[in-house]
């Protein structure tokens, strides 16, 4: 196997060979994103918003009496949208999960990676709440790449000191706000309400989570994607020529040059106005000034085509668009764009024959969803025989003893009652089982059913039913 050597390779292509975060000797290569603004910049800072308030109140919203998200995986119980799921609904989470995964794939092949750029709780959290912190504490990053080269001085001290404080505060609240989705707001409140050392594993538990997230806000940031994240990579092995995602025009920007407004106003001057702008022979539009590059959270330069790192967080898109603003050439040399469309001149079109394949199949297991949702119960009933019987003769008649074990699905309490539909003949009498379900309530209990005419086996066909559901449910009835 050759090893290539990498500094045999020229600088232009030093991208294909070395991650722009991480130095040819293995140490990393700190990235000192400056601030982006801009229109997206604004689209995505308002996106975020509605994102992180979801995240944050979503835990304390209630509807019919179910908390709004609930991810339970320890005791396999979710709720999406206040609708409960327990386990007996796995094949419908199963399917939903296949569905969400499937969503994710059309997307990705269409319009790129939309999720890690707009919607990924890595790049809100980094780039919408972390980074403008660390901005505010430690200035700008020219300043903080200073201070951070320079000794430890009262103000460097003083202002690490803060941003540590803050960052862990954060970190804990965020840690706390998952915990509240997994073991429910209400648990979490009874938790704090009791105190740290009334469930002490649990809080051990929640400060190992703080840390993580600290250590990934503080110092691990864009190499979750880069190295952590395998998301990333799939997403990648998802994008054609055909995907729009956020593309430097090389055919309007190669050759690079550095151009001024004063350039701009004196070929416009001596063209014909009528006609589109066109640039000097062999000049392009990109002036090479790396605003692009410098406002890049993984710091690479997009010129050099869509690569592992962009996690199209559409920073250089307003970066590039203020350039072109003060030297009056028109906006986009960096967008959203098709490598196909920018080499054609064409717009991009959002349907490729492989997203309308992708769509097909997306659309089934949708139409799939919606089936099991419109068909689920929200009782859930179990009958079987009791395990070592078989029939008894009473005064009655012939006797076969069971066990139930129902689930009430919702939040409400409800009546219930269970009654032998058919043959006619057998009678059933209860053995512990209650009037009533409380919500959420899982019970088990017997019954006896007598068959006064002495006929041997048979199947009987029983009927549960509680406020808003009724459930069918044949089981076996055994003779001599
Ligand atoms: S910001 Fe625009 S003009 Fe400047 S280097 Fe990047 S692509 Fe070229
Ligand atoms: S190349 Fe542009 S879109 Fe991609 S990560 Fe960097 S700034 Fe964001």
């Amino acid at each position: 196997m050759s090893v290539i050597d990498v500094s045999q390779i020229e600088d232009h292509e030093r991208f294909r060979a070395e991650l722009a975060s991480i130095r040819p000797d293995g140490r990393r290569r700190w990235i000192y994103a400056r601030k982006p603004k801009g229109r997206f910049t604004r689209m995505r800072t308002a996106v975020s918003v509605v994102l992180l308030a979801f995240l944050l109140i979503a835990p304390y919203v209630k509807v019919g009496g179910h908390q709004f998200v609930l991810l339970n995986i320890i005791e396999r119980k979710f709720v999406f949208f206040g609708m409960p799921f327990w386990p007996s609904d796995f094949y419908l989470v199963a399917v939903l999960f296949l569905t969400t995964i499937v969503t994710f794939v059309v997307a990705t092949a269409s319009i790129g990676r939309i999720w890690c750029g707009w919607l990924c709780p890595q790049t809100v959290f980094m780039e919408m709440v972390f980074r403008k912190i660390e901005w505010l504490i430690e200035g700008s990053p020219v300043e903080q790449a200073k201070r951070h080269a320079g000794p430890w001085n009262m103000d460097r001290v003083l202002r690490s000191g803060l941003k540590i404080l803050v960052f862990f505060a954060l970190s804990f609240v965020i840690a706390n706000t998952f915990l509240s989705y997994i073991i429910s707001s209400d648990v979490l409140l009874r938790y704090v309400t009791d105190g740290p050392l009334a469930h002490l594993e649990l809080f051990i538990g929640l400060v190992f989570f703080t840390g993580v997230f600290f250590a990934v806000f503080y110092r691990f940031r864009e190499q979750a994607c880069l190295i952590a994240c395998p998301y990333g990579r799939y997403m990648s092995a998802l994008v054609d020529e055909k995907t729009i995602t956020v593309s430097y025009d090389h055919v309007r920007g190669e050759q690079r040059s550095k151009w001024n407004r004063d350039d701009v106003a004196a070929q416009r001057a001596s063209e014909d106005t009528s006609a589109p702008f066109s640039r000097p022979q062999g000049k392009g539009d990109c002036l090479d000034c790396h605003q692009c590059v410098t406002v890049c959270p993984t710091g690479i330069d997009i010129r050099n085509g869509i690569q592992l790192e962009c996690v199209a967080c559409t920073a250089c898109i307003d970066a590039c668009d203020e350039v072109m603003d003060k030297v009056g050439l028109d906006r986009g040399l960096i967008r959203y764009a098709s490598l196909g469309s920018i080499r054609s001149a064409q717009p991009p079109s959002f349907l490729s024959r492989r997203v309308v394949a992708y769509g097909l199949v997306w659309i089934v297991l949708v139409g799939a969803v919606v089936t099991m949702f419109a068909m689920r119960s929200s009782l859930d009933v179990i009958v079987t025989r009791q395990e070592g019987t078989t029939w008894v003769q009473t005064p009655q008649g012939m006797a076969n003893f069971y066990q139930i074990r129902l689930i009430n699905k919702t939040g409400q309490q409800t009546p219930l009652s269970i009654r032998v539909i058919e043959p006619a003949g057998i009678s059933l009498r209860p053995l512990g089982l209650p009037s009533t379900l409380q919500p959420e309530e899982i019970i088990k209990a017997r019954f006896i059913l007598t068959d006064s005419r002495s006929v041997s086996s048979q199947k009987v066909v029983l009927e549960v039913r509680t406020a808003d559901d009724s459930q069918t449910v044949t089981t076996s009835f055994v003779g001599p």
